[in-house]
């Protein structure tokens, strides 16, 4: 089984992601922690959102320790937006979708594979078969971002959070190559008023009426 889960940053598609990888036995990969992994790679060295350029930022996809997905420093949202500015690089996306077709045709534990992301139902894996939309209303999503940094120890404030949050919407969505879009046969979920539990009630519902 392959799931593809997309969706806007802090809408709980990761969380949803999780989830359905435990249930069905799939491998999980995050694929926003690719691209949040080379931005930090990237500003280690001293590159920054203004001096990034494409193919060099390309290439060090190959020098990339893969081990930094599970860092929790990728998790800061000076990395997130620095995520999003390599993410429009179509050098950079290149260099990661054989990657993620690889983990999805060959997983490495489990009995398929389920991946988050912004392109997975569009672009990285456009046949799978059961694909969700997630979103939910910014200001709401801007609420638990900062609940979340301010759990983590962050000492953030909620309007910083949401206009972080509001230009990188602007650059998911806006970006000429693999736009943050719902596809046609994806499910879409708002999760603005739904907890976590509901979102994967309403999630397996949906997989069980298409008898995937
Ligand atoms: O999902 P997450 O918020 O961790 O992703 C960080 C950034 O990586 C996103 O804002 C987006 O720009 C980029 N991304 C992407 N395509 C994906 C996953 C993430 O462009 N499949």
């Amino acid at each position: 089984m392959i799931i593809a889960v997309d969706g806007s940053a802090a809408s709980g598609k990761g969380t949803l992601a999780k989830r359905l990888a435990r249930h069905f036995d799939l491998a999980h990969l995050d694929t926003g922690g690719l691209y949040r992994a080379l931005a930090l790679h990237l500003m280690r060295s001293g590159i920054t959102a203004e001096t990034a350029e494409e193919h060099s930022a390309a290439a060090q996809i190959a020098a990339l320790d893969l081990e930094l997905i599970n860092s929790p420093a990728i998790r800061d949202d000076s990395v997130a937006g620095m995520a999003s500015v390599i993410a429009a690089m179509p050098a950079v996306r290149a260099g990661f979708l054989v990657l993620q077709r690889d983990f999805a045709s060959h997983p490495p534990t489990g009995h398929g594979a389920v991946l988050d992301g912004r392109d997975i139902g569009s672009v990285v894996l456009p046949d799978a078969p059961v694909k969700f939309f997630v979103d939910a209303d910014i200001e709401v999503r801007a609420e638990r971002r900062t609940n979340e940094l301010q759990a983590a120890g962050q000492s953030v404030m909620f309007r910083d959070v949401l206009a972080d949050m509001q230009a990188r919407d602007a650059r998911d969505r806006g970006r000429s190559i693999a736009p943050l879009r719902a596809v046609e046969d994806a499910k879409l979920i708002d999760t603005s008023s739904l907890d976590a539990d509901q979102v994967f009630a309403s999630a397996l519902a949906h997989i069980d009426a298409a008898g995937t």
